[in-house]
């Protein structure tokens, strides 16, 4: 979307759901047993949260959506959302990774409950094994970072998220990048991909 003054506003999709489930909103207690399960919320609850991110937005602003769209209705939502803003859709990423690789990920991820730092670990270890490096705070695994549910998220990736790569790829937006080695190199090659 409209690059402004070259730095973006990272919204992760998933990050503003376990904030609603955390805070027990409508939305939250609607969302939490999906979550849990490892399947995708309804379209039109995601839709509504990030739509109302996006109405309240003023001035010129770089958005990187992560984790939205995930579905072909969503992506149709967006392109309303973004008519509305008076936006522009300039990337789509798609970072490529290996199923092996994910779930390995997915099993060692450990994040921080207070402060939402997230390591690895081994990939990226804290310092003090299983302590916030930040605040000292204990880390914890997501509910939803199980092995069944990851392999439920997988399917799900495969059969709702997958048809978007035509989708954007018929539009010349999308825009395939390695998602595999240092953290610090993947992140370069995503700032690269994106105009
Ligand atoms: P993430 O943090 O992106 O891995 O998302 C965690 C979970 O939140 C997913 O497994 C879904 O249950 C839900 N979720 C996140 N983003 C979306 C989305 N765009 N559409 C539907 N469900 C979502």
């Amino acid at each position: 979307m409209v690059a402004s003054d070259g730095t973006f506003r990272h919204v992760s999709s998933g990050d503003l759901l376990r904030d609603a489930v955390k805070r027990q909103t409508a939305a939250g207690v609607e969302a939490d047993g999906y979550m849990k399960r490892g399947e995708l919320v309804p379209d039109v609850l995601i839709a509504k949260m990030i739509g109302d991110l996006m109405a309240g937005i003023s001035g010129p602003c770089t958005l990187l959506l992560d984790g939205f769209p995930r579905t072909l209705v969503q992506a149709e939502v967006l392109d309303e959302t973004i008519g509305r803003c008076g936006a522009e859709l300039s990337a789509v990423v798609l970072l490529d990774v290996e199923d092996v690789i994910l779930v390995d990920r997915i099993a060692g991820r450990r994040g921080c409950p207070k402060c939402g730092k997230g390591y690895h670990v081994t990939n990226i270890p804290p310092r003090v094994k299983g302590i916030c490096d930040a605040c000292g705070t204990e880390l914890i695994t997501r509910k939803d970072d199980n092995p069944e549910t990851v392999q439920n998220r997988l399917a799900v990736y495969k059969a709702q998220t997958v048809p978007l790569i035509e989708f954007y790829g018929a539009r010349g937006v999308l825009r395939k990048v390695d998602g595999t080695g240092p953290l610090d190199e993947i992140v370069e090659r995503v700032r690269q991909a994106v105009p």
